[in-house]
């Protein structure tokens, strides 16, 4: 018996490889697709749960807005800034919270539906061999997408140097009670060890994400273990709240983004570091990044180019601006202004959101705002000097 080729193999069926197996069947229907995880579905993954708005239309784009038909959409969103500053706002279009346990199962359904061949294995080895991608010396694909998360295997086969710890975060995540009343979404931020946050994501339905995430030399410096620190930490920022199920994670954030080579492997979602450096959004970026990668790994002669431009073109000067305004906000002083700007002026607000889960770029009314407060806080401390 003869070993099929396979137009594309995934390897990873988070959001990313998923929507790299939608995005490849969309594009070409009747593609030989195959989906491998090493684990069995429905499966946790350490999560905020929190899917952006645009993540929502990358899901409509895929066809399959309908996974999350029957969540309760979350409307306010509430910010406390590391000095204190606080704003509580209605959100431009609303978040969904799911479990990812539920979300992933979900769209590797949906994966299946539209024609993909999952397999559970764990993928150990890669080659590129007479013009094909040899997984495991016995998996033969033209094209393989790399989808399988910040620890993945792929990045490393195919040299990609690993993700530096400056640029790495660590967060731990668990369920509790959600506070009374209209579901929001909370971020509490900590000035010790900046940047530091613990969240509150309210799905709805009566239960909330909780957690708290740092840089990992941040974590390191404090000379405690990981787990004393981050759940210490998370229990001290959200006073009262009992989580379970409490896992961690690590977040490779896209302010040290690897170049994606030509060729015929991809990388896709947190194996490609795209997790927004401000907020931890990666959900978005997974969905996006895997349908572009899915459809160049089908559709074109040198899939590695064709993405990488694809990448550059879509996200690009986005993810150019949350770098630069990461490097901005390492002053805790800055969030200060950013966050009391959002509080004076809805503009502002919106174009924080828009940078921090969407696609946004630093605008004029965020900018302005910033300075503005900066300025009035400077005018503070000389009349406090003088008067
Ligand atoms: C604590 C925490 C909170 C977060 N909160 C949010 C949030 O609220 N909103 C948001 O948008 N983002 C959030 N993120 C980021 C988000 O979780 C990731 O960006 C997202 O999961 C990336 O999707 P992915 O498909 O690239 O990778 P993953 O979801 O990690 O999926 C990778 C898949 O690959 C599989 N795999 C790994 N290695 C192999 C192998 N060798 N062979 C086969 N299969 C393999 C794994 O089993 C897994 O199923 C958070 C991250 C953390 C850690």
């Amino acid at each position: 018996m003869t070993t099929p080729i396979w137009d594309l193999a995934v390897v990873g069926a988070g959001p990313a490889g998923s929507a790299a197996a939608l995005g490849a069947l969309r594009a070409r229907p009747g593609a030989r697709v195959l989906l491998l995880d090493r684990a069995d579905f429905p499966r946790d993954k350490s999560c905020g749960d929190g899917v952006a708005p645009h993540a929502l239309d990358e899901l409509a784009r895929l066809g399959i807005a309908h996974v999350l038909a029957d969540r309760v959409p979350v409307r306010r969103l509430r910010l406390r800034s590391p000095g204190g500053c606080e704003v509580a706002a209605t959100l431009q279009r609303p978040d969904v919270v799911i479990p990812r346990t539920l979300l992933d199962a979900r769209l590797v359904e949906e994966a299946v539906r539209a024609g993909a061949v999952l397999v559970r294995h764990q993928v150990r080895t890669l080659e590129v061999r007479d013009g094909h991608v040899v997984l495991d010396g016995k998996l033969r694909a033209r094209a393989v997408v790399g989808a399988d998360g910040a620890n993945g295997v792929v990045r490393r086969r195919i040299g990609v140097p690993r993700q530096p710890d400056g640029c790495l975060a660590v967060a731990v995540r668990g369920y509790a009670a959600a506070p009374p009343g209209e579901p929001e979404q909370v971020i509490v931020m900590d000035s010790r060890g900046w940047p530091a946050y613990a969240w509150s994501f309210a799905a709805g339905d009566g239960s909330a994400n909780v957690g708290f995430g740092m840089l990992l030399p941040r974590l390191r410096a404090t000379g405690r273990g990981g787990r004393a620190e981050l759940h210490g930490r998370l229990r001290e920022l959200l006073p009262g709240v009992e989580p379970e199920r409490l896992v961690s994670h690590y977040l490779p954030l896209s302010t040290s983004r690897p170049r994606q080579p030509a060729g015929p492997v991809l990388l896709a979602g947190d194996a490609a570091s795209l997790i927004n450096p401000l907020t931890g959004e990666g959900i978005y970026y997974a969905l996006h990044s895997g349908r572009l990668a899915g459809t160049a790994a089908v559709t074109e002669s040198d899939p590695g180019t064709a993405y990488g431009a694809a990448l550059q073109r879509e996200l690009g000067r986005h993810l150019r601006h949350t770098t630069t305004l990461a490097r901005l906000t390492a002053r805790p002083g800055v969030v200060d202004a950013g966050v009391a700007a959002a509080g004076r002026s809805p503009g502002a607000f919106d174009a924080l959101v828009e940078v921090g889960l969407g696609r946004g770029l630093i605008t004029g009314p965020l900018l302005r705002g910033i300075a503005s407060e900066a300025l009035r806080k400077v005018g503070r401390t000389l009349q406090g000097a003088v008067g």
